[in-house]
């Protein structure tokens, strides 16, 4: 695959955190703004290898301190979904979590006020399609999130989709959201859950069982068959980060990664960069890696947004319009 061609299709991408993929540019004009350290933004990109999932989230308590107010929320929503509508991502969920972002004086309708404007913004100046996935953080207690997700709902914003749980899963295993998942599934958010980033292939099983449709990175069910299994009953799709993955050490190494073995057994998987700055990647540059240590084709790109597209939480008319962009799209190449 040519790097050119890659960047020019039309891709989809479903597992993209907002405060982890604002451009480096833009996280720069907002720290210029408020006399910020800027020695500090050198820390933003993780390491190509970091110990663990902890060490790689590091970088994220500076940028949140230049996403505090409604004007940089907004700028930071428009920038990352014009970054990914520059390489022709149409279809985008991107996901943040409120709580991080009323350090000053912003209430959480404030918030998603905020993002949203950014995206509508962006909306109406490229071609891409972006809805709202709503985190609750890990490190957060249940009540905290509830009451976090009771003032999301006062809203009414309609881009909001999802309901996901990010943050240090070792110490805050999927058993005990229960309320949360609940909730959220009960005000009509649909759910996709971070499981099995850590090794924890039960949090895989937990999540499906707690309602999710998608499962962010899954990596642990590769040395679980009867997870496998259980994905593949469930028709759950794997939203896979590779950079991520093997930076936070999910997957030791490259000939690790479980793509092909998940496709070859039917598992439903589509390509995402997790956090664009702090992996310093894009969606194009995900499949370059894939086509170089893998040698997947334009018809294997196809599939996978095709499935990250079967799994967006849109409706059917979205999904009918954009598969028939990506089959007219890929149809010389494959
Ligand atoms: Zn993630």
């Amino acid at each position: 695959m040519q790097k050119k061609i890659v960047q020019q299709l039309p891709k989809v991408e479903l597992h993209c955190h907002l405060d982890g993929s604002v451009p480096m540019e833009t996280l720069k004009k907002l720290a210029e703004k408020q006399q910020f350290n800027m020695a500090l933004l050198d820390q933003v990109i993780a390491p190509a290898k970091c110990t663990d999932l902890v060490d790689y989230l590091k970088g994220f308590d500076i940028i949140h301190k230049l996403m505090q107010t409604y004007e940089q929320l907004e700028e930071s929503a428009y920038a990352t979904a014009k970054a990914a509508a520059l390489e022709n991502v149409r279809y985008m969920e991107l996901r943040f979590a409120p709580l991080l972002h009323i350090e000053a004086d912003l209430t959480v309708p404030e918030v998603i006020a905020a993002v949203s404007e950014g995206i509508r913004r962006a909306m109406k100046q490229y071609d891409i399609i972006v809805n709202l996935l709503i985190c609750g953080m890990r490190q957060h207690s249940n009540e905290d999130n509830l009451m976090m997700l009771s003032e999301v709902m006062k809203t009414k914003e309609d881009l909001m989709v999802g309901f996901d749980m990010a943050g240090p899963e070792p110490d805050f295993a999927n058993d005990h959201i229960e309320p949360l998942t609940t909730y959220a599934q009960e005000k009509g958010l649909q759910i996709t859950l971070h499981a099995g980033e850590c090794g924890c292939a039960h949090n895989v099983v937990q999540a499906i069982r707690l309602g999710a449709k998608r499962i962010g990175h899954g990596i642990a069910i590769q040395k679980d068959e009867a997870a496998q299994e259980f994905c593949l009953e469930k028709g759950t799709v794997i939203e896979m980060c590779p950079t991520s993955n093997i930076q936070t050490n999910a997957v030791k190494d490259w000939k690790d990664y479980p793509l092909l073995d998940f496709l070859e057994k039917g598992i439903t998987c589509c390509i995402n960069t997790d956090n664009r700055t702090v992996s310093n990647t894009t969606l194009t540059r995900e499949y370059m890696l894939l086509t170089e240590h893998f040698g997947i084709s334009y018809a294997t790109m196809k599939s996978l947004n095709l499935s990250g597209l079967s799994g967006a939480f849109t409706t059917v008319e979205v999904k009918a319009k954009l598969s028939s962009v990506i089959e007219k799209a890929y149809a010389p190449y494959v």
